[in-house]
């Protein structure tokens, strides 16, 4: 029987190169091997804005970037948190399961706290609890992380276990499929890649603003002169010819050491490779969006059969906590 994956991203508008190589690619690979849930977390998202008015345009772009990079609404349930309630029900149920002092003791709650210390909401650190509902309602049991989320994971692990001791074994325990991630760095060869940082560059971008976005890029920057010898392996335009031109990346990075290939040159020639590796996804992104009901057909599709497991999961958790079930579901 094939694994459960679920993964969830919050609704973050277009996609960037950052997106895509960190998340994208992979939840499209998954679809060959697993049964793949994936969910655009709005209800997360409300954690850290202070506006909500772009959520639905929002979530419309990020969906499209989803369908026009192949992920597959007959091979993966694609739906929007928010659409199927029965996880905000599961999070109060298990937030009565969860000690305060394993939400407070999570680094990245301390992180929001100095991000935003005029917004320090409740579900701020309520954030795992949430995450944990979303994974356990779906009985999934396979969650794609990196390193870094690993820590997030084993709090939700822990809830299930303390959930399953008390009540018997009604949870799946999610399990981490490690993923490289390879982080993406922005224009400036610094920063993460990162649209609040405006150092990204948009899978939907024409070619003339990517090509323009490609030559703003920060290169190897011990080379002064074009005759140096360049280091390529510190060089965040090689990182990216690495992606979208390997069968060029070792000739580049020889001429790049030799001194003889000239940066505004090597840029010119990731922008070519970029554009020609995008024009395919532009072609399918247009077909979607001259479509706008079919993607938000696919999130209704998406929420049916997502409902179809979440509500009968749901009955049996609060069965198994001794809740009186409604007459009206049963
Ligand atoms: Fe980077 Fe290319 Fe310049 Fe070498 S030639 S430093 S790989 S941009």
């Amino acid at each position: 029987m094939k694994g459960r994956v679920f993964s969830g991203a919050r609704p973050t508008g277009r996609q960037h190169l950052g997106n895509y190589l960190g998340a994208v690619q992979n939840y499209v690979a998954l679809q060959e091997g697993y049964e793949t849930i994936y969910c655009v977390v709005d209800l997360h998202a409300l954690t850290t804005l202070t506006g909500t008015e772009l959520l639905v345009q929002n979530t419309f772009d990020m969906v499209l970037d989803w369908l026009a990079a192949g992920m597959d609404p007959k091979r993966s349930i694609i739906f929007v948190q928010s659409h199927v309630p029965a996880v905000s029900e599961l999070h109060v149920i298990l937030s009565m399961m969860t000690p305060m002092s394993w939400l407070t003791r999570v680094t990245t709650f301390k992180e929001k706290v100095q991000q935003q210390p005029e917004n320090v909401n409740y579900l701020l650190l309520g954030y795992p609890v949430l995450m944990t509902a979303d994974i356990t309602l779906y009985k999934a049991d396979t969650v794609p992380v990196g390193e870094d989320q690993l820590p997030h994971l084993e709090l939700a692990r822990e809830v299930v276990r303390r959930f399953n001791n008390r009540f018997g074994p009604v949870l799946v325990e999610p399990q981490a499929k490690l993923t490289e991630f390879p982080r993406v760095l922005g224009l400036d060869g610094v920063q993460k890649m990162s649209k609040s940082l405006d150092n990204h560059i948009e899978l939907a971008a024409d070619p003339e603003t990517t090509s323009k976005r490609v030559m703003q890029m920060v290169t190897d920057v011990s080379r002064v002169y074009r005759r140096d010898p360049g280091h390529p392996e510190v060089c965040n335009v090689f990182s990216l010819h690495k992606q979208f031109s390997p069968d060029e990346a070792e000739a580049i990075a020889a001429d790049c050491r030799a001194a003889a290939l000239g940066c505004v040159e090597c840029k010119r020639r990731l922008a070519a490779s970029l554009n020609a590796w995008l024009a395919p996804f532009r072609e399918r992104r247009a077909r979607f969006e001259a479509d706008p009901d079919y993607v938000w057909d696919v999130l209704a599709d998406g929420a049916k059969r997502a409902a179809a497991i979440a509500y009968p999961n749901l009955e049996e958790i609060k069965r198994a906590v001794g809740l009186p079930v409604s007459r009206v579901l049963a």
